[in-house]
């Protein structure tokens, strides 16, 4: 059975120490206060990475993510952070196709496509997120167009391999806007995105798959859209950077 997850995304937030003060506060509200959260996963920026990981160990549930990994395994690419890198310091996950990569740093399916391989080749678990943009909502394109992110995102991977993903329905209308999807919006989503998942690999795969809801996530609507059968947890952005919101996020489970 799938597990629930909630998940932080810091972004490009946070100074060194600001990063390693937070993580500190929310190991131990986390530890301290009673959830039915299965796993924490805190995306920091890279330079956080390997303090928080040295932070969590011995914790079971906490894990650390990058935000992003670049597609070759090693090379010449100035600037850039390949999945084995980040897996060499303690790092669990690796956030994929945010919606802020795609739009700023023009990230195609096809390359998430790579990127997954390589991650995963890495032994790095892909939390890959897919989504509308308003315009597409508008149009009612918005199950075409995840149709299609998922096509040409994932579904070049055998089921054992997409066993390790998780899969994050972000609105772009709704990231940082303020505006959350309704929990029936999201829902709906998420029913269609597991029933799509099932026609290609199967009910159990479907099933077993942990689809989380990002977008305007915060302590207050979160325990009605992870009450929704679909919504299997949340990547939380703007909520994270506070240790109270996003442990009040977390114990949303209970
Ligand atoms: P907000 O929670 O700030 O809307 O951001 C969501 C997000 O983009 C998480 O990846």
């Amino acid at each position: 059975m799938r597990k629930n997850i909630v998940a932080g995304n810091w972004k490009m937030n946070l100074d060194y120490n600001e990063g390693l003060s937070l993580f500190s506060e929310v190991l131990n509200m986390v530890k301290d206060e009673a959830t039915g959260t299965q796993e924490v996963v805190v995306c920091s920026p890279f330079i956080h990475l390997h303090s928080l990981a040295q932070l969590a160990k011995g914790n079971g549930r906490v894990s650390i993510g990058a935000q992003n990994a670049h597609q070759a395994e090693s090379g010449a690419y100035t600037g850039e952070v390949s999945a084995k890198q980040i897996k060499s310091v303690g790092a669990a996950y690796v956030i994929l196709g945010h919606s802020e990569r795609r739009q700023y740093f023009g990230e195609t399916n096809q390359l998430l496509a790579q990127k997954t391989d390589t991650v995963l080749a890495n032994g790095l678990k892909p939390i890959f997120c897919i989504g509308e943009t308003l315009q597409e909502r508008e149009a009612n394109e918005h199950f075409n167009i995840i149709k299609t992110q998922l096509e040409e995102g994932v579904y070049h991977l055998d089921a054992d391999k997409f066993g390790q993903i998780v899969l994050a329905y972000e609105p772009v209308w709704a990231i940082g806007t303020g505006v959350t999807a309704t929990s029936e919006q999201a829902q709906e989503i998420h029913a269609f995105i597991r029933q799509e998942l099932a026609a290609k690999y199967g009910q159990q795969v479907a099933d077993d798959t942990t689809i989380l809801y990002g977008g305007s996530c915060n302590a207050k609507n979160a325990g009605e859209l992870f009450a929704q059968p679909d919504i299997d947890g949340g990547l939380i952005g703007g909520a994270s950077l506070k240790s109270r919101d996003f442990t009040d996020i977390v114990k949303a489970f209970n």
